[in-house]
């Protein structure tokens, strides 16, 4: 297989998806694959319920909070937050760090007029705000922010405090499980699954039970926290092969890694050596300030614009693959989730090394 760099749908372990395919077409002995089962069978019940108590263990998610399993993507939770939490009236507030942010932010403006607590925008977009430059409203109902900006490449190091009686919602689509995290410092915390946490097609919503029971009047019915949380995430028929293989993710995170601490060692590791290459080169740049950089996707630009399709055809002939940044920002884009072995960042390191020599 090759290297694959992508930000989403991104790599998933190797022994994950052979562990898939070797269950494809019989799971563990009952004649038929995982995707043909009924959601409600035993079968698919026993596959949900370690799915989630696996993801409890990685997160120590405490009890008094709700795992649900969606669908419809981090972009409906831009929508699906304001919806849930605005029942009881108050102001939306919100954080802006780059283009997921304001998403979220432009979604949330139909519901209500919102307050941007703190703006990236100052160092435009190369270091987040800290907890001293937030500015909530009298009222807020929620403080929102992305813990990584995918797109950007830039991160929160901390994780922002706000009053009790304002709930901290967070989109971690994009660096959730890529290190532990204190969960009782947030109310929600949501993310899509195809970074480091499976395919396509599955939303993770991690929520305090608090907060079930505030939506507005509005809230179409698939959309309510509560409906989702009372039917164990099985109102409807959920995206069910999806979330196995999030369980075979998880039962790899904690089972083969050794757990999300370790996890965060090898990340820092692999960010670190090719942060280090590209600062220790005149031809290669990123532009976010070292605090603020992300540990998932590293962004960088090559000193002449010109030579990024022989980059990108050159390392795909190398077995690096999707390294092309997004079409908004251009230039290049290395996304190391948890999946994306070191080794792969070790050849992607020696590849730019090489390029830089043969086009510098
Ligand atoms: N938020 C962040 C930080 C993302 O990186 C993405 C997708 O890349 C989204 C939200 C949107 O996710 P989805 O495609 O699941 O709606």
């Amino acid at each position: 297989r090759v290297f694959n760099f992508c930000a989403g749908p991104a790599a998933l372990p190797t022994s994950v998806l052979e562990r898939a395919q070797a269950e494809l077409l019989d799971w563990q002995g009952r004649g038929l694959s995982v995707m043909e089962m009924s959601h409600r069978s035993d079968e698919f019940v026993s596959i949900a319920q370690q799915a989630e108590a696996n993801l409890r263990t990685l997160l120590q998610i405490p009890a008094n909070y709700k795992v649900l399993f969606m669908q419809g993507g981090a972009s409906s939770q831009f929508a699906m937050v304001p919806l849930n939490l605005l029942g009881q009236g108050g102001t939306p507030n919100y954080i802006y760090s780059g283009i997921w942010a304001k998403k979220a932010m432009a979604e949330a403006k139909r519901y209500a007029n919102q307050h941007v607590a703190a703006s990236a925008e100052i160092s435009q977009l190369t270091a987040m705000p800290s907890q001293a430059d937030i500015q909530l409203s009298a009222d807020a109902a929620y403080l929102h922010y992305t813990s990584n900006e995918t797109i950007g490449g830039l991160r929160a190091p901390e994780v922002f405090q706000t009053p009790e009686q304002v709930p901290l919602v967070c989109d971690m689509s994009s660096d959730i499980l890529s290190a532990p995290v204190d969960i009782e410092k947030f109310g929600i915390i949501y993310a899509g699954a195809q970074k480091n946490i499976g395919p396509a097609g599955l939303t993770l919503v991690i929520i305090r039970d608090d907060l079930l029971d505030q939506a507005l009047e509005i809230t179409p019915t698939m959309m309510q926290y509560k409906v989702m949380a009372e039917n164990e995430s099985m109102y409807n028929t959920p995206p069910t092969f999806a979330w196995y293989l999030a369980g075979l993710v998880f039962d790899w995170l904690l089972n083969d890694i050794g757990g999300l601490q370790v996890m965060a060692q090898i990340n820092q590791r692999k960010a670190q050596k090719l942060y280090q290459a590209i600062d220790t080169s005149d031809f290669y740049t990123n532009p976010i300030q070292p605090a603020y950089r992300s540990i998932m996707n590293v962004p960088f630009q090559l000193a002449d614009d010109a030579l990024n399709a022989r980059f990108l055809a050159d390392a795909q002939e190398a077995g690096l693959l999707n390294l092309s940044g997004h079409r908004s920002v251009g230039g290049m884009r290395a996304s190391i989730y948890n999946a994306v072995p070191e080794t792969a960042v070790d050849a992607l390191i020696d590849f730019m090394r090489d390029f830089e020599q043969r086009h510098a």
